[in-house]
């Protein structure tokens, strides 16, 4: 088992401070969903998590296993086993698909350990079936002309390809239609046991009703909340946020 712990968390843009003592504890063989209004750091969180340059973090830890997360490059922390679906997946010219995939892979391994190429393919082909992608997909240069749906799609492919330990999926159901949203889910459900752990960050119930999350946490000004089961985001859906700012005396 591994274990990402995220402790009093800060975390400014441009000198604003944006989170603002955020736990957080991941087990892998967990799914753990965050919600929360717009604006309140959600996307700040996976971003400080993955090293993105312009998040300072400027108190607080992230570790896995023990491991300190902050010190660790872009590189390294992709090494280390985490994995970050975008909010806005970026489209990289003249590498395809298959190439990005397979070069994500082996840079997780050791030198000498690389994927064979026939194992890559034979893998690639029946992860695409899986999740009912045209195989001409591969060749096709990284999110270059995708629509929103297959850039979902496509992130799912290099989750179940890559195989982290824990993946932070940013609104990976936003602008899906229900084909595509059920594929998605399909795909993280299939990704779920012992070796993984993931924070699904999403606005709405809806993806919910197809991961069922092990654990629900609210996210407001910058910290976690409140922490629950699925219910908790059942109620949300129901009757929105209000009744926790009442309950806990936040002001807008
Ligand atoms: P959420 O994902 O919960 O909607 P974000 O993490 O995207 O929230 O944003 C939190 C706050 O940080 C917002 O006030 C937003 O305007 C600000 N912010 C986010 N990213 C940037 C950025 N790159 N530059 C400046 N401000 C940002
Ligand atoms: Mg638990
Ligand atoms: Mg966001």
């Amino acid at each position: 088992m591994s274990t990402l712990v995220i402790k009093d968390l800060h975390v400014s843009i441009e000198d604003k401070e944006i989170l603002k003592g955020l736990n957080l504890t991941i087990n892998t063989n967990e799914v753990h969903a965050i919600m929360g209004p717009n604006g309140t750091g959600k996307s700040t969180l996976a971003s400080a998590i993955m090293g993105h340059p312009k998040y300072e973090v400027t108190q607080g830890t992230i570790e896995i296993d023990g491991e300190n997360v902050l010190e660790m490059e872009v590189d390294e922390r992709a090494k280390a086993g985490l994995f970050l679906a975008m909010q806005y997946p970026s489209e990289i010219s003249g590498v395809t698909n298959a190439d990005f995939v397979r070069s994500a892979i082996n840079a997780r391994r050791e030198e000498g350990d690389e994927i064979s190429l026939m194992k890559f393919i034979r893998e690639l082909d029946k992860t695409m079936d899986f999740l009912e992608m045209d195989q001409e997909m591969a060749q096709r240069y990284l999110n270059e002309g995708f629509s929103g749906g297959e850039k979902k799609r496509n992130e799912i492919l290099q989750l179940m390809m890559i195989k982290p330990k824990f993946a932070i999926l940013d609104e990976i159901d936003s602008g899906l239609d229900i084909d595509a949203l059920k594929v998605v889910a399909k795909g993280i459900n299939e990704m779920r046991g012992e070796g993984f752990g993931c924070i699904a960050i999403t606005h709405y119930q809806r993806l919910l009703n197809y991961i069922t999350p092990d654990h629900v946490h609210v996210m407001m000004q910058g910290r976690v909340v409140k922490s629950g089961g699925p219910e908790l985001a059942q109620r949300l859906e129901a009757e929105g946020y209000d009744w926790i700012k009442q309950e806990l005396g936040i002001e807008d």
